[in-house]
């Protein structure tokens, strides 16, 4: 540590007791070494102590406190008031959740119920298609008629 850096830290660091104790340990290795710094470092200790030795201790008045209290008081109720916000739109969002789904089953089962009903519809129409197919009309029939040949070949000659 040069003696530039070490007056910085007399100054600054070093009187407010601010520094690491690997930092401090290295400043006053060389306060050992070099009685420049050393003297500095006294003198800077020495007015320090001078400025705030008829400091005496002044009580803030009563007015303050409560103020400070008020303060404290009012920053509570409104983290309070955030926490109870957060709850109530919590419930709202699970409410809304549980409606959507109640709607969106109830949906998929009529879309069920009416996909069976248009499975059986469907399916009554294919069965009566088919019932018409081999019970069909005498002049669909793909026999051998006299004349033309089939109903078939008939209806296009
Ligand atoms: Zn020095």
């Amino acid at each position: 540590m040069n003696c530039k850096k070490v007056r910085e830290l007399i100054l600054t660091d070093y009187l407010d007791d601010q520094m690491s104790a690997r930092e401090k340990e290295a400043l006053e290795q060389h306060l050992a070494q070099c009685q420049l710094c050393k003297k500095l470092a006294s003198n800077a200790r020495k007015v320090g102590d001078e400025l705030f030795a008829d400091a005496g201790r002044i009580d803030p008045p009563e007015f303050i406190w409560h103020r400070i209290k008020r303060a404290v008081t009012a920053g509570q109720q409104k983290k309070m008031s955030f926490l109870e916000n957060f709850w109530v739109r919590k419930q709202t969002f699970a409410v809304a959740t549980a409606l959507t789904l109640v709607l969106m089953i109830g949906v998929m089962m009529q879309f069920r119920i009416n996909d069976q009903r248009a499975l059986q519809a469907g399916l009554e129409d294919q069965v009566g298609y088919f019932a018409d197919l081999t019970a069909g009309p005498a002049d669909l029939s793909m026999e051998p008629r006299e004349g033309l040949g089939t109903s078939v070949e008939e209806y296009f000659l």
